[in-house]
């Protein structure tokens, strides 16, 4: 059993002691001593009392993280040395992979196995951006010749300080989303969990000190978000925040980081269209949407949340997915066999149900679905609606849970206007055996991402982002280092 295992089997203890928060490479309570439970989504039991944060903890990873960049402890390290310590986190992931997915299982409801492949991805996230470290340079740019030759270069150089404010429905990833680019680019971090599922990111703190990552490099704080991730996103000495959640609080860090006008990144929410052409092989259609929409319930930004069906393949297409969900297995993390876990909270599960509710009032019909499941825990129906339109709230906003609205079409240039009639952007996807309509269409979507004959594939390869109000700039890939990277150009007049 390794150490990191050992301390969180005790924090899984409710009556153990708080969790701590990361300063400066030190593990400290909060400075006023507050806590806040975190609970297991499947049974509403405490898992642990996590550390509140408050405005001086925040003052004092601000100062550490500061410290850490200007005495250069990480980026005087050689680009491969940096390489190194990220590939060495990325194994120290991999080795207590069954451990980690465990703890994020109980912590936020996903089933075993789906938990601890969102860790593995974790895993993938830094061994990617390991590759980067030491391969991170500018251009060189020849002007002229004219009467004045001027030779040009770019260097590429951390922004500084960097604030990770992540949500819960994918905590591990998020967290490794931003950690792995920010310090592959050179930044020192401050993390901010969510409170709902903040355990996994303590224990990959702990693992990031045992790689080697120097201290003050990576500071944790827990707690509320309107203090926390409030305090970090107005701070005059953050220089970029890195934030993924809603747009609604995406927005509120617009305007708290105007003080000392931050850069900032954000990936925020989403209501992906799906487009079912006649011709696509329901085959694989069929579970392609059907987990496009049901995967971690209902709980991804990117999820396939609206589908246009060509009239021609209506019936089956809605009875397949209907189908699909109806023999999902929806129950308890470590339980056999289960295919979806809870909603993260009594007031997600809230949510989901109203959104549902205003659907029916609205003149919708669920045809299958559409109840929560037992009395205790957050668990919630996969759910498939039918006569529904764009004007609906349930069809316009995000509901982030397992809930499916579906519409016909017959003229495709209608339902392109229609999956695009939305103030999000983030996902889409198209079926269809056609390559030139496939490529057409995806060129047609206003998203982000476009998946055909699949929903989501790609990984840390390629970026993922929003359009419109489902954020700024992009995650993954070569671009997820843009969001923690400044262009500094050098020139020299030659003499000809
Ligand atoms: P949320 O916006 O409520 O919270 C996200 C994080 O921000 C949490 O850590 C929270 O504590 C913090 N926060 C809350 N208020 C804050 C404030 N005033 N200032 C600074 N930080 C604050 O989101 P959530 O409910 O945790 O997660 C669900 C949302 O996240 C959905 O809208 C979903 O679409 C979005 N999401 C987007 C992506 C993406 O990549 N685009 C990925 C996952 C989730």
């Amino acid at each position: 059993m390794t150490m990191a295992l050992e301390a969180w089997t005790t924090a899984l203890d409710a009556s153990a002691a708080p969790t701590r928060l990361l300063i400066d490479g030190q593990w400290a309570a909060s400075h006023n001593g507050e806590t806040a439970p975190t609970f297991d989504p499947g049974n509403d039991d405490v898992l642990a009392q996590v550390a509140q944060g408050g405005l001086q903890d925040v003052e004092d990873a601000v100062t550490a993280a500061r410290r850490a960049f200007d005495e250069e402890r990480w980026t005087g390290l050689s680009g491969e040395k940096r390489g190194e310590i990220l590939w060495r986190i990325a194994e120290l992931i991999k080795e207590n992979a069954t451990e980690i997915g465990l703890l994020e299982s109980r912590n936020m409801g996903s089933p075993v196995p789906h938990a601890r492949a969102m860790v593995l991805e974790a895993a993938a996230q830094f061994r990617y951006y390991a590759g980067w470290a030491d391969k991170i340079h500018g251009r060189t740019i020849d002007i002229g010749p004219t009467e004045r030759r001027v030779q040009g270069y770019t260097l590429r150089e951390p922004m500084g300080v960097a604030a990770l404010i992540v949500p819960w429905n994918a905590p591990m990833i998020s967290a490794s989303k931003k950690l792995a680019p920010a310090l592959a680019s050179g930044c020192s971090c401050i993390l901010k969990p969510a409170n709902e599922s903040p355990l996994t990111a303590l224990w990959l703190g702990q693992l990031m000190q045992e790689a080697g990552v120097p201290n003050g490099v990576v500071n944790i704080v827990t707690g509320s978000g309107a203090i926390v991730g409030d305090a970090l996103a107005s701070h005059p000495d953050v220089d970029t925040v890195s934030f993924t959640g809603s747009t609604e609080v995406g927005r509120s860090i617009v305007n708290a980081a105007t003080g000392n006008m931050k850069k900032l990144s954000l990936e925020l929410g989403g209501k992906s269209p799906v487009i079912v052409m006649p011709d696509a092989d329901l085959e694989t259609a069929i579970p392609g949407v059907a987990d496009a929409i049901f995967r971690n319930t209902g709980q991804v930004c990117a999820a396939g949340t609206r589908l246009f069906v060509h009239e021609a393949v209506l019936d089956e297409v809605v009875q397949g997915v209907a189908a699909v969900g109806r023999s999902l297995k929806v129950g308890y993390c470590t339980d056999p066999g289960v295919d979806l876990g809870p909603l993260i909270s009594q007031k997600q599960l809230d949510r989901v149900t109203a959104y549902v509710e205003s659907g029916r009032d609205d003149g919708a019909r669920v045809v299958s679905g559409g109840e929560r499941i037992g009395d205790r825990g957050n668990f919630f129906e996969p759910t498939v609606i039918v006569d529904v339109d764009q004007s609906m709230k349930m069809m316009r906003e995000e509901i982030f849970g397992p809930v499916l609205g579906v519409m016909p079409f017959t003229d495709l240039d209608t339902a392109i206007k229609l999956a695009n009639d939305t103030p999000y952007g983030l996902a889409s996807s198209v079926w269809t055996r056609d390559v030139a309509v496939a490529h057409s269409i995806a060129r047609k979507f206003r998203a982000g991402r476009v998946g055909i004959n699949v929903h989501r594939a790609g990984g840390v390869y390629m970026p993922a982002g929003g359009y419109r109000q489902s954020g700024w700039g992009r995650e993954s890939g070569t671009e997820g280092l843009d969001a923690f990277l400044e262009t500094k150009s050098v020139v020299t007049l030659l003499d000809r």
